[in-house]
């Protein structure tokens, strides 16, 4: 990898920009260190016989008002120029790096008052806020310091903001929160390393501009004060006589301008080498207070006990104008230890929304509310961000859908494994580097010490897949939750994932929630699975008995579309034809109703509730398939609802439509 980073930098110094941007730099460089010692008593001397003299073999550029040599002190004002201009983008960096990450800390009120300022000064020009500060913090070399980071801050601080939220939608992130990873931290560890080299490329291009800044200050008087001299100084003296020597004014004002140049060019080959990210997406929640508009309520009843998860009556919502739109309408279901649940449904049907809701992951300006939300006996709702941290870190696994970005591709792997023991098992530095290395050989992770030590770009999509899951495997999961784990994977590695996922199972006693959109692979790997449409669970049964026991005609258009062995290749591909309703037309009847082969006037104008249909069988279908008619009418007419139905482990008590 250093090889190849090695030989980006050498084709881009190649380039014409690059060839100019190097040469440019290292003359700025070597003179800002060597002038002040070669030429620095030459262009202290005051030679009376030779004040205000033009251009000539003795002094290139002319004397100034006291017979200094001009060019001598250009070159010796290398130093201070470039070394101020350098320090007041450090300083104003710094700063926009503090302001920008600070709102995701603070309280929300007050980061958003602090993003509102941030926006107020980026929105001044820039040289106006370097003399407002140059100002307040008074005439002088620190104050124009100050002025001028101060001036850059705001630019830097809403640059920050905007590549943090670009990483902060990523699954990394997603995983070291589920890990219990400190928001400070957060930031640090994870969110800074990705954001560097952008930021990086906008501060060499930054110092460029605060040169020219800093030029302009001292020109008008108010930066660099004598006997200390830069080349705005320089340039006000050289301009008092330039009508009587105009290359007086010539060489700092070029000086200047290829300074300028050095900055923005190594700026554009450092851009071009490491390449700006710019991507852009939301911000994180925890869950917060329902919505009104949010729709009924859909009761389950108390499950037995002993569950790892208990979800009621889980509710979604986003506010869209002049309301809400609710994709996850009233979700019920538990999970026992050990068992494994799939949640199946077409996009867009709410089933990874409520597995991010159940890891608390739901983006802001989402809010999520339930009856009951608890997870190994503790309320997600209630507890505390400190409590949740603990439990949510040692206890819950989270494997995402897309493995390219489930790490964090500036850390090695098994530093971001041992993270997760260091922060809640308190172990050292060593001892948890080492339960990553076993944990990542648990996953059958060829060469586990050597791969812990590298960085997730050099893994495959699915060593990364079984990398998180032995992320997960760090403490002692109750619940894997993994939210369409395979599908960015070919057939040969899915099956190896899934067959992982249930070894991890069998050997810690985790449940599983497994999401995806395959009923073909819920059905082979799930004990229950969870149908979801358009928001809700329409059914709920065990798989053993698929695909008879299906009761829902949305389920059996699934199985139906499933391709096995049996399937007659030359006939077409049975699809279910229509789509799903947006999330915010929802219709009043069975959401299902446009598209189902059964549907009645009834499924118009109600929307049926999820009922027993048989032990550990749950429906939500006025004409549910396959019951013989007297079973047909005891369910239309509600009988079994409200009755609580004892099925093995848990007891579900259905509720009604309202
Ligand atoms: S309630 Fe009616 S429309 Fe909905 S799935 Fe059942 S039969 Fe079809």
């Amino acid at each position: 990898m250093a090889r190849r980073q090695g030989s980006t930098w050498s084709v881009a110094v190649r380039t014409p920009v690059g060839a100019c941007s190097a040469v440019l730099l290292a003359l700025v460089v070597l003179l800002a260190v060597l002038a002040p010692l070669l030429w620095g008593d030459g262009a202290a001397a005051i030679d009376t016989d030779a004040i205000g003299q033009g251009p000539s073999g003795s002094h290139w550029f002319g004397t100034d008002s006291l017979g200094r040599d001009i060019f001598l002190r250009t070159l010796v004002a290398t130093r201070l120029s470039v070394g101020l201009a350098v320090l007041a983008t450090a300083i104003g960096v710094g700063a926009g790096v503090v302001l920008g990450m600070l709102p995701a800390v603070l309280p929300r009120w007050a980061g958003r008052l602090l993003t509102a300022v941030i926006d107020i000064a980026v929105a001044f020009p820039g040289l106006l806020l370097a003399l407002f500060f140059a100002v307040i913090f008074g005439v002088g070399t620190h104050g124009a310091v100050l002025a001028i980071a101060f001036a850059m801050a705001p630019a830097f601080a809403r640059l920050v903001q905007t590549l943090s939220a670009s990483v902060a939608g990523r699954d990394f992130i997603a995983a070291a929160r589920i890990s219990g990873v400190g928001r400070i931290r957060l930031l640090v560890r994870h969110v800074l390393p990705n954001i560097g080299e952008p930021l990086v490329v906008n501060a060499t291009i930054g110092a460029g501009t605060a040169l020219l800044a800093f030029a302009g200050l001292s020109f008008l008087g108010i930066g660099v004060q004598a006997p200390d001299f830069d080349w705005g100084r320089l340039l006000r003296e050289g301009l008092d006589g330039i009508y009587v020597s105009p290359a007086a004014a010539l060489a700092p004002g070029a000086a200047v301008v290829l300074a300028g140049l050095a900055f923005n060019l190594v700026g554009e080959t450092v851009a071009a080498v490491v390449g700006v990210r710019t991507r852009v997406s939301g911000r994180k929640a925890t869950p917060g207070s329902a919505p009104a508009s949010a729709e009924r309520s859909l009761a389950a009843g108390k499950p037995a006990g002993d569950e790892v998860l208990v979800v009621e009556n889980l509710r979604v919502a986003f506010p869209k104008p002049g309301g809400w739109v609710v994709p996850v309408r009233g979700v019920s279901f538990a999970v026992r230890p050990g068992e494994t649940v799939g949640v199946v449904g077409e996009s867009g049907s709410g089933k990874s929304l409520t597995a991010l809701a159940v890891s608390r992951l739901i983006d802001l300006p989402g809010v999520v509310t339930a009856d009951r939300l608890e997870f190994a006996g503790t309320s997600l709702l209630t507890a505390s961000d400190r409590e949740l941290r603990g439990l949510l870190g040692t206890s819950l696994a989270m494997v995402f859908q897309d493995p390219m970005t489930s790490f964090n591709p500036a850390r090695r792997v098994g530093g971001q494994l041992a993270e997760v023991s260091r922060q809640h098992h308190g172990l050292s530095r060593r001892a948890a580097f080492e339960r990553a290395v076993d944990r990542l050989a648990a996953v059958r992770l060829p060469a586990a010490r050597r791969r812990a030590r590298q960085y997730p770009h050099e893994f495959s999509g699915g060593m990364r897949q079984r990398a998180m899951i032995g992320m997960g495997l760090m403490g002692q999961p109750k619940l894997v939750v993994a939210d369409e784990p395979t599908t960015a994977l070919d057939v040969t590695v899915q099956r190896q994932v899934l067959r992982l996922l249930a070894r991890a199972r069998d050997a810690e006693g985790a449940a599983i929630l497994l999401i995806s959109h395959d009923i073909a692979v819920i059905s082979q790997t799930c004990d229950r699975m969870l149908v979801m449409y358009a928001g809700r669970v329409v059914e709920d049964l065990p798989t053993a008995d698929l695909p008879g026991a299906a009761r829902h005609p949305y389920t059996r258009a699934l199985l139906a579309t499933t391709v096995g062995l049996e399937t007659d290749r030359g006939a077409p591909l049975a699809v279910i034809s229509g789509r799903p309703p947006e999330p915010d037309r929802t219709p009043p009847g069975c959401a299902f109703a446009a598209r189902c082969p059964v549907a009645s006037e009834r499924c118009l104008a109600e929307d049926p509730a999820l009922e027993q249909a048989g032990p550990e069988h749950r429906v939500a279908c006025w004409h549910p398939q396959g019951l013989q008619p007297a079973e047909r009418r005891g369910a239309a007419r509600g009988e079994g609802i409200g009755v609580s139905v004892v099925s093995g482990q848990s007891t579900w008590r259905t509720g009604g439509a309202g």
